[in-house]
């Protein structure tokens, strides 16, 4: 089941549906036996107002095999348009959520992105959370050559690479090269590995559940202010086009 967002899908799907859809990927063989890269992002509404001005960064975003609601101006939004997301899941949930299944299975997982350092010491810690979690490799985000990166990747021989470049790059990143790579599964992540390596605190539960970690993330940061503007503009244009809707269906 999809939910259109001001041009951007995603799938209305709780967190153990989108668990067992990623986890389907990695068997899944397509037809003729090839296995094909499949995708998962996790748009906010920040990438979402980015699309709508960038045709680029919007068709990356469309390449999506799966799309999950990050931050919950997206659930705002999808509530403002009558056709409600059934939950808001973070991008690190959902990571986090996938490691014990990949420890389970044996499958190998590569971490990319960060500053130098960020994704060695992410690796080491998310190791120590779960026993049997094969990390086969890192590299920071901060390559010149898209070349070396999809290099590292492909010779570590993943299976999973959890995507850490910031949006819209690491959507351009996977939609180009997902294929290069030979993993079959890339996720999309933003700023995962910042907090897994212990650089950047997440915001406590309470805040979470209040639908305050955008405030969180802004007292911590406050470099994030001109980034955060963007959540009212995109509130105030679900808002513009649900009405553009309503106008659209009372003509016919
Ligand atoms: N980043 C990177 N390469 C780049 C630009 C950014 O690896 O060329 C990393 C950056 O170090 C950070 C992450 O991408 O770890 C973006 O984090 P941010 O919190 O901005 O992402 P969000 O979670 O808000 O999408």
């Amino acid at each position: 089941m999809h939910c259109e967002i001001l041009g951007v899908k995603f799938d209305n799907v709780t967190m153990d549906e989108a668990l067992a859809r990623a986890l389907s990927f990695l068997d899944g063989a397509s037809p003729g036996g090839a296995v094909r890269a499949r995708l998962v992002m996790t748009p906010n509404a920040e990438i979402v107002m980015r699309c709508r001005r960038d045709a680029e960064a919007h068709g990356a975003v469309c390449a999506a095999d799966l799309a999950l609601p990050d931050g919950v101006g997206v659930v705002i939004a999808s509530r403002i348009l009558g056709r409600p997301l059934r939950e808001r899941m973070a991008g690190i949930d959902f990571a986090e959520a996938l490691l014990p299944a990949l420890a389970a299975r044996g499958h190998r997982l590569f971490l990319l992105g960060g500053a130098p350092g960020v994704a060695e010491e992410a690796a080491r810690r998310a190791a120590a959370r779960h026993a049997g979690l094969a990390v086969c490799g890192t590299r920071d985000g901060y390559f010149t050559r898209d070349g070396d990166a999809v290099a590292a990747v492909r010779a570590a021989g993943a299976d999973v690479v959890f995507v850490c470049l910031g949006a819209p790059k690491q959507e351009l990143w996977m939609r180009a090269h997902a294929a290069a790579t030979g993993a079959r599964l890339l996720v999309g992540l933003g700023g995962t590995l910042d907090v897994w390596a212990g650089r950047v605190r997440r915001a406590p539960a309470l805040w979470t559940r209040l639908g305050l970690e955008w405030l969180y993330r802004l007292l911590c940061q406050p470099r994030r202010l001109w980034r955060m503007l963007k959540l009212p503009k995109f509130l105030w244009a679900a808002w513009r086009a649900r009405g553009e809707e309503k106008r659209v269906k009372n003509k016919q």
